[in-house]
C-alpha cells in the first residue's frame, strides 16, 4: 500500500513575495471590505500594459485590467533599489508576511513546489476597479474619463514606435504623458488623495509605463 502524499508545505523563503504582490480575485473582496487591503495598498495594471505572467514566467500584454497588491512605496525622487517590486507586505527580516493570517487568495494558493492550485486560480475571477469603486458615483466618471483619454495600449504602442526612432510617435507620446501628468496633478490637488491611491484609480502614470522602452524625448 502506498503512503498518502503529504500536502506541499510553503518553505516561507519569500522568493514569491520578492517577485511582487498578488493579483486580487473576487474572493479577496472581504479583505478590502475589512480594511486589511486599502486602495493605497493597491495598483491597477490596465489593459494594454506589458506585464509579467508569474505562472507562464513570460512577459505578456494584458487583455484586461487587474488589481494587485502594490510594491514597496519609494520616496519621491529616489531610485528604487534591489527588490523594487517586492510586495509591500513583505518584511525581509525573517521573510515574513505582515498580513499572513489574512493574505490574499493567490498567496494562499501558491506553493512553488506544486503550482497546480495557483495555476487553477490565476486567471479566474480577477478583481477590477469596477468591483471596488462605486460605478454610479462621480469618482467612477473620473476613472472612466482617464481610461478613455490616456489608454495604456496607445501609450505602449507609441512608446514602442518611439523606441524604434519614430519621431512623430515620440512627440505624440510626450504630449500624452505630459497631459496625463497634469491630469493627475490636478486630481491630487483637488482631492488631496495620496499618490499611492492614484495608482489604484488610474494605474501607473504614463511616464512610468514608458520606462521599460527607454524612450528619448524628441529634439
Ligand atoms: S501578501 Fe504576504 S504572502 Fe502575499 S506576496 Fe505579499 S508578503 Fe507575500
Amino acid at each position: 500500500m502506498s503512503t498518502p502524499k503529504s500536502p506541499p508545505e510553503c518553505l516561507r523563503c519569500g522568493a514569491c513575495c520578492l517577485r511582487g504582490g498578488p493579483a486580487l480575485h473576487l474572493e479577496d473582496l472581504p479583505l478590502i471590505a475589512a480594511g486589511t487591503l486599502t486602495r493605497a495598498h493597491l495598483v491597477t495594471l490596465r489593459a494594454g500594459e506589458p506585464a509579467f505572467d508569474n505562472v507562464a514566467q513570460v512577459m505578456t500584454t494584458l487583455h484586461s485590467e487587474l488589481v494587485k497588491v502594490a510594491w514597496n512605496p519609494h520616496e519621491p525622487g529616489v531610485q528604487p533599489g534591489a527588490n523594487a517590486f517586492a510586495c509591500r507586505f513583505y518584511a525581509p527580516e525573517g521573510s515574513a508576511c505582515l498580513i499572513h493570517e489574512t493574505r490574499p487568495a493567490e498567496c494562499r494558493a501558491l506553493y512553488c513546489q506544486d503550482t497546480a492550485a495557483i495555476e487553477a486560480l490565476y486567471a479566474r475571477d480577477r478583481l477590477t476597479r469596477a468591483h471596488i469603486v462605486d460605478t454610479r458615483g462621480s469618482l467612477w466618471e473620473v476613472v472612466s474619463f482617464h481610461e478613455e483619454s490616456f489608454p495604456a495600449a496607445t501609450t505602449t504602442a507609441l512608446a514602442r514606435a518611439a523606441a524604434h526612432g519614430d519621431r512623430i510617435a515620440a512627440r505624440e507620446l510626450e504630449a500624452l504623458t505630459e497631459a496625463e501628468r497634469r491630469f493627475r496633478e490636478a486630481f491630487a490637488a483637488r482631492t488631496a488623495l495620496p499618490q499611492q491611491e492614484l495608482d489604484f484609480y488610474f494605474g501607473r502614470s504614463l511616464a512610468q509605463l514608458c520606462i521599460p522602452f527607454a524612450v528619448k524625448a524628441p529634439k
